[in-house]
């Protein structure tokens, strides 16, 4: 059969709704993303700039996604539209070395002194690969831990206890190792030690009965599904101190994080990781993994060793596009544009909050740096357990997600957003107004939700 997108018809059905029906034929879903997915069918993008998306039904939207959190700057930023056409016209892979890439790795290792060393990957999912691979490679050793909840990518050992459910996360301070795919091997469950967040006593209990086998303890600063609840300094501290006295290496997860501070969230904590991962808003709109960290533990990388514990490589990292993309938006988020950003995101955090009350609706707003996130729950859940959401807490996000976008605002699907530079104060009053009618829209629905 013939796939062609201009033979859609211009029948009675929108055009998005004809696209998405003929997408359904061809991809599982309909999509490559699922992100994508809304109902009745996803929005297809014509154009975006800034912080305006406009659809190919003419509507537009303010974007507070920000491709999940990856457009630091907004949309086709002039700066960084002009560096990659220049690029482009000349090449855009080579299999041969290029200056683009010593140029962006020498700015991003000037951007924390954890940062030592670095390697560039195509996505957040590899960075943290590679994280995990390393420490196997430097320690000698097969498990990782990692918290119940947080969400690291789709390697089978990151994956693992993303999304479990009361049926089987087994109990609260020792939680079961969960798969997320069918067919998950049960060597990397077993292989993979879960620990509750924010909870420093039963965490170094769970990783003491593995000390001799764990390679590394994996954490997120804010870990998005977990609640996006900023971790406690007493954990954090244990998890390092648990590290160093059990030779095991302390791994950051910041493909997310980073935007938060110049040197990533972890400027704000007095820690030394051995190994970070990064992504999203370093690819400067393009796709992008870095891993970075002691040059001791990177080392376990270099190909020119007598033996090489990790090979690592691949085809399109460190590209000429992404480099110039990434290097151009990363130099203009410099510590003045972090801290506007940072405080145009508390603000938008204290209208919604004034939101919430005024509405008496039930929700609490999370988050921190340049992120937020709405739940429909009294208080600050703080742990995965308690930011899982009831069959009623479902619908009603789902509600408000919508008469969001009817009137014109992109959230994430958990009801999150993600600021970018190219926003202001206008933005978000605008938002805050959207959202104040949309809690008095779900109120009914929530009414049964309990105290
Ligand atoms: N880690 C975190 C904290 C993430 O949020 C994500 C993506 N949402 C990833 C890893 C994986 O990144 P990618 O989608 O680029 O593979």
């Amino acid at each position: 059969m013939k796939h062609d997108v201009s033979e859609v018809p211009a029948a009675k059905v929108s055009k998005s709704q004809a696209l998405y029906d003929k997408a359904l034929g061809m991809m599982p879903g309909g999509c490559s993303r699922n992100t994508i997915l809304r109902k009745p069918h996803p929005v297809y993008a014509a154009h975006a700039k800034g912080c305006w998306i406009t659809d190919i039904e003419g509507k537009k939207y303010v974007d507070f996604s920000n491709n999940m959190a990856s457009l630091i700057h907004g949309h086709a930023h002039p700066r960084v539209v002009e560096a990659i056409n220049e690029q482009v016209k000349k090449g855009t892979a080579y299999a041969v070395g290029t200056v683009q890439e010593i140029e962006y790795a020498e700015h991003l290792l000037n951007r924390n002194p954890s940062f030592e060393r670095i390697r560039f990957a195509n996505s957040g999912t590899e960075a943290v690969m590679a994280c995990l691979k390393a420490s196997r490679a430097f320690t000698g050793r097969p498990k990782i831990a990692k918290v119940e909840g947080a969400y690291h990518g789709l390697y089978d050992y990151a994956e693992v206890s993303q999304c479990p459910n009361p049926q089987n996360w087994g109990k609260q301070d020792h939680p079961a190792s969960v798969p997320v795919a069918y067919g998950t091997p049960k060597a990397a469950l077993d292989d993979v030690v879960v620990i509750p967040f924010n909870d420093p006593m039963h965490a170094v209990a769970i990783l003491d009965e593995h000390k001799d086998d764990i390679a590394c303890v994996l954490i997120d600063l804010m870990p998005h599904r977990v609640g996006l609840v900023p971790i406690q300094e007493e954990f954090l501290e244990a998890l390092e101190t648990w590290t160093r006295a059990n030779g095991a290496l302390l791994v950051l997860d910041e493909v997310i994080t980073f935007r938060c501070g110049y040197g990533g969230a972890q400027e704000k904590h007095p820690i030394q990781p051995d190994l970070t991962a990064m992504g999203k808003i370093i690819g400067g709109g393009f796709p992008v993994g870095a891993l970075v960290g002691r040059a001791e533990v990177m080392e376990v990388m270099n190909p020119l060793a007598k033996k090489v514990l990790f090979p690592h490589s691949g085809t399109f990292s460190a590209n000429p596009i992404t480099m110039t993309a990434g290097r151009v938006s990363m130099e203009m988020y410099d510590r003045a544009a972090v801290k506007k950003l940072n405080r145009l995101s508390a603000y938008a955090r204290d209208c919604i909050s004034q939101a919430i009350q005024v509405s008496g609706v039930p929700a609490c707003i999370t988050g921190g740096g340049s992120m937020f996130r709405i739940q429909l729950k009294h208080e600050a859940p703080q742990n995965y357990r308690a930011a899982f959401t009831t069959p009623n807490e479902k619908k009603a996000t789902a509600m408000l997600l919508d008469h969001l976008f009817e009137n014109g605002f992109i959230l994430m699907n958990t009801c999150s957003g993600a600021l970018s530079t190219a926003m202001t104060q206008k933005h978000v009053d605008m938002l805050a107004e959207a959202l104040l009618t949309g809690f008095r829209k779900i109120r009914g629905t929530l009414r049964d939700n309990g105290k």
